[in-house]
């Protein structure tokens, strides 16, 4: 038997919220150096990309973070874990997501959350 599947929150961070975002961000990604963590934030804001914010959550802290969506975070993406954005590009809201959940799914089950196999 497969374990349940968890979420990665991906999203777009604003520019001028640095250290908003690099305390956030200490906390959801411990194993970043703080270098590191500058280092993303610059990328989303020049590139314009979302990053990786949080990673292998449950249900419920996905939606959390989805539903309180602080000012420096934007286009929050709900991805099953190990995928990264790119690999639902184009992004669109017809193919591998569930719009009754805002889950970006790989494979051919459909939405794991719709099909109760997920991380409380
Ligand atoms: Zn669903």
């Amino acid at each position: 038997m497969e374990d349940p599947i968890g979420i990665d929150v991906w999203g777009q961070i604003r520019k001028g919220f640095t250290n908003e975002v690099v305390k956030f961000l200490r906390e959801c990604r411990p194993l970043l150096s703080e270098l590191e963590i500058r280092k993303q934030i610059n990328f989303s804001v020049m590139q314009g990309k979302a990053i990786l914010i949080i990673e292998r959550v449950g249900w419920k802290k996905a939606q959390q973070i989805y539903s309180f969506s602080p000012e420096w975070l934007f286009n929050i993406l709900l991805l099953q874990e190990g995928y990264i954005p790119q690999d639902f590009e184009p992004l669109s809201k017809y193919r591998d997501y569930c719009p009754v959940h805002h889950v970006y799914f790989g494979g051919l089950g459909g939405c794991y959350i719709c099909s109760d196999f997920f991380v409380e």
